[in-house]
């Protein structure tokens, strides 16, 4: 009978040090993986999700860089993982405005040469990367779903556009295993403070703290369909079990306004947002996906996957979480 050791399963999650990267190294830990985690310097990062989670020392890391197809390579000879999880790279649509050639070179680049770097190594690797809800831009109040044209309207998305086709064309082309997860929008309490919801849970728990602060927004009626991370890096698992690779859209179903996000958060904490909230021009996004609306229907049938937090859990759990930190 073969010894379990042997059958220990190798991941590499690159961007362990994220969100999504910690609460997958969580999760594949938990199934037995042998886990490396990748931050573009390991030597310097904290890992502060890693810690948080208590997780840090169970598993190793590595220092790559996406961009550099000797590093990208070096890190994969190194571990020779089963599964790699790309889940590293430039992730705000915000700050993609401003440094546009960085974060096209982070995700598209940095794909690429993963790609190249498993196909020159000959190896069964199994491989998921971090796509986007945002590759589909405005659809018109249509539910996006895994044929619905892309229209990108940031930096991120155009490069989150090319990479998905780079996965689909090497999938094609050279049999690679290469599974992108369509993803809308997950938060956590390990979201970093730029992103728009951390940023109200965290004035708002600020606020309710005696703080006499005016939380400053940009567009609030944009809409969204918002998950909880933590159970979507079970989908990011899932994929690459299937017999065949294949890509997935993943959210809840559910759209909600960013202000019904915002008044979730405040009444949580017993507030009136109205009086903590203004409205600020210079927070306006050049282009902005007014709403967005998603099925999650192949999912739900091929990976028997599907949501179990909706917005407003979302926004209960973002607030416990950050009281408790
Ligand atoms: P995070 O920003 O939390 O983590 C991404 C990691 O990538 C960082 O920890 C960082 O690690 C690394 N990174 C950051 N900037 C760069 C860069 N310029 N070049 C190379 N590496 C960089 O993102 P999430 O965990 O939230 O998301 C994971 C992936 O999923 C990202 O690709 C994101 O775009 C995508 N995604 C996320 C969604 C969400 O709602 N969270 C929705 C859809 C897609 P280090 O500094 O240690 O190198």
């Amino acid at each position: 009978m073969a010894d379990a050791k042997v059958m220990k399963r190798t991941a590499l999650i690159l961007g362990v040090s994220g969100q999504d990267g910690s609460y997958l190294a969580r999760l594949l830990l938990e199934k037995g993986y042998r886990v490396v985690g990748s931050s573009r310097d390991a030597q310097m990062s904290q890992f502060s999700n890693l810690i948080r989670l208590n997780i840090r020392d169970r598993l190793e890391v590595a220092s790559a860089s996406l961009n550099d197809f000797r590093s990208v390579l070096q890190v994969l000879k190194k571990v020779r993982p089963d599964e790699v999880y790309n889940l590293a790279g430039q992730s705000s649509v915000g700050l993609s405005f401003d440094q546009p050639v960085e974060s096209f070179e982070s995700i598209s680049i940095g794909t690429l040469n993963l790609l190249e770097a498993i196909r020159f190594l000959e190896a069964p690797i199994r491989i998921y990367n971090a796509g986007s809800s945002e590759c589909f831009g405005n659809t018109d109040g249509q539910p996006a779903d895994e044929w619905t044209p892309f229209r990108p309207r940031s930096p991120y998305a155009v490069a989150k556009a090319a990479a998905f086709w780079q996965m689909a064309n090497y999938r094609e082309a050279y049999g690679l295993f290469a599974c992108s997860g369509l993803l809308f929008n997950h938060e956590s309490p390990l979201r970093p403070q730029r992103f728009v919801t951390r940023k109200i849970v965290h004035a708002a728990c600020r606020i309710a703290n005696g703080s006499h602060e005016t939380l400053e927004l940009g567009n609030i009626s944009v809409e969204r369909d918002w998950g909880w991370a933590p159970e979507y890096v079970e989908a990011m698992w899932r994929m690459l079990q299937q017999d065949a690779p294949d890509d997935y859209v993943i959210a809840t179903g559910e759209t909600n306004r960013l202000e019904d996000f915002i008044e979730s958060v405040f009444t949580v904490l017993g507030l009136n947002w109205r009086d903590h909230v203004k409205i600020s021009q210079s927070l306006l996004r050049p282009t902005d996906i007014l709403t967005v609306r998603a099925n999650p229907g192949k999912a739900a049938e091929k990976l028997g996957w599907k949501a179990q937090y909706r917005m407003r859990d979302v926004a209960q759990m973002m607030v416990e979480g950050e009281r408790a930190a």
